[in-house]
């Protein structure tokens, strides 16, 4: 079973959204498990510190390295990938959701406030991921996307095995566009060759606008896309 653990000082935010729909319904099936543990159990103060001020001085508070590498710890090494969200991190891309959904799982680390001791992700290894160039005001909803985008990869979760195969970044193409009824909205009809039956014919427009969008709206992924097919 793939499984998930979160180090955080809100669990409560878990399962949260991931306890609905499809990664919920995936949960209670347990197709993968999830268990969100409070970092302030591995504090040894009476108040359950896990932040402290700032080497050097500056604004907000830090997360102690030794508190959370206490917490850490605690989770048996079971050769599942550690993880730290940070606006810092490699931006998370849909090749390295596809490598953790096929591995055992993965143990995430949320921080708040201004961070974490940079000690701690040497000392522990931590691969840090970003959602995006943006700053949240805690690792959770990073974390809660991050296990969202893996779980509906876990075999079986899906309700057709096909619907991860073409979409979006599967093949380092923006997704086609997509239409279903009613045949005209607001006089704008379903573009013709959807409705013609030729399936050879609809799949060559889908790869064309598929192409045309990402040309379009993600120059880098056309660079990277147009770069893999040149040799070939
Ligand atoms: N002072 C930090 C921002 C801290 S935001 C900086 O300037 O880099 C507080 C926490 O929210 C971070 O420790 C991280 O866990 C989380 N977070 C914020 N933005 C994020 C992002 N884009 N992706 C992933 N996690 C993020």
């Amino acid at each position: 079973m793939w499984r998930a653990s979160v180090l955080t000082i809100f669990p409560e935010m878990f399962p949260g959204p991931l306890g609905v729909s499809l990664a919920g319904r995936a949960l209670a099936a347990g197709l993968w498990s999830l268990e969100a543990r409070d970092i302030r159990d591995a504090a040894t103060d009476k108040h359950r510190t896990v932040d402290d001020t700032p080497a050097g001085g500056g604004p907000g508070m830090v997360m102690k390295a030794d508190v959370l590498a206490a917490a850490l710890d605690a989770i048996p090494q079971d050769g599942r990938p550690r993880l730290l969200t940070s606006p810092r991190g490699r931006p998370l891309a849909q090749s390295r959701v596809r490598e953790l959904a096929a591995g055992p799982g993965l143990v995430v680390l949320c921080t708040r406030f201004e961070g974490v001791d940079e000690r701690l992700i040497k000392a522990r290894q931590l691969e840090e991921v970003s959602l995006g160039d943006f700053v949240l005001s805690g690792g959770e909803p990073a974390a809660l996307a991050l296990l969202d985008a893996c779980v509906r990869l876990i075999p079986g979760v899906m309700g057709k095995e096909a619907s991860g195969v073409e979409e979006s970044f599967s093949e380092g193409l923006l997704e086609y566009p997509q239409y279903t009824r009613p045949a005209v909205f607001e006089g704008e009809p379903i573009p013709e060759i959807l409705t013609s039956g030729d399936h050879a014919k609809v799949r060559a427009w889908r790869r064309e606008q598929a192409e045309k969008i990402t040309r379009e709206r993600r120059p880098d992924l056309w660079e990277a896309y147009s770069a893999q097919k040149g040799p070939k």
